[in-house]
């Protein structure tokens, strides 16, 4: 550890994070980036509908950033945060540095729980989807399967079938479904399927 003192330190260089650290840098405060890389979006082989890009992988939205985040005199490590402790400053600590700053802004993502289900990796983002509003549309007019193991999910394939597809089972993942929700989901056409996958063929 040493004095320095940064205005501002970024918790996760994804989209969240490297905006802000270039609107920092921009209004030239010193700034520190820390990341412990593969987050969500560096995960995203597809992401579509940015503003101004059709298509564009995730990777390459994290390398342009940084690039945007750097030529503002954004300083960017890869490191983990371990512990952020609040005193007069903030420090924030690494397994081998801590560094002191008057603000801290966490922009460290979320992360999807994928199943314990064989392939399920192999197809993420390729056929197996978690995310309506980034995927939901490349399924219009196809048959799919809306798997989840909390109620919402049965909102989601009533939303599938509203905006995407009328092709559509549900598989209630180890959730015991209410009369209710199959009842709603019947009236709607969706078959409901109560049997607990094991892989993904493809
Ligand atoms: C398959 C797939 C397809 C997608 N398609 C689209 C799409 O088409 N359109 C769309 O808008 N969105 C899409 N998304 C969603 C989008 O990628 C994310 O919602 C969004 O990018 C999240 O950005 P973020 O900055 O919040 O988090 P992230 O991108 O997850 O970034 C968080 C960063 O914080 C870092 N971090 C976490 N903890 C620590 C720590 N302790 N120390 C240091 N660093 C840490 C992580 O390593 C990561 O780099 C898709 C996601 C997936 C998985």
């Amino acid at each position: 550890m040493n004095d320095h003192v940064f205005d501002c330190v970024i918790i996760g260089a994804g989209p969240g994070g490297l905006q802000a650290a270039i609107y920092l840098g921009r209004y030239n405060r010193d700034v520190l980036l820390l990341d412990r890389s593969g987050g969500r979006t560096w995960h995203s082989r597809h992401i579509e509908n940015v503003l101004t890009h059709k298509l564009i992988a995730g990777s390459d939205i994290i390398d342009r950033g940084m690039e945007q985040a750097r030529s503002f005199n954004v300083r960017i490590e890869r490191k983990r945060v371990a512990a952020v402790r609040k005193e007069d400053l903030f420090t924030v600590s690494t397994p081998d540095a801590s560094y002191h700053a008057r603000y801290v802004i966490v922009s460290s993502g979320v992360y999807d729980i994928i199943p314990p289900i064989k392939n399920a990796l192999r197809f993420l983002g390729a056929g197996y989807y978690t995310c309506i509003d980034c995927d939901g549309y490349k399924t219009t007019n196809r048959k799919i399967v809306v798997m989840g193991d909390v109620l919402q999910s049965v909102n989601i394939a009533l939303a599938m079938k509203q905006m995407f597809t009328k092709d559509i089972t549900y598989i209630p993942y180890r959730l015991s479904l209410p009369d209710s929700a199959e009842e709603v989901l019947s009236e709607e056409g969706i078959k409901v399927v109560s049997v607990e996958p094991v892989s993904i063929i493809g």
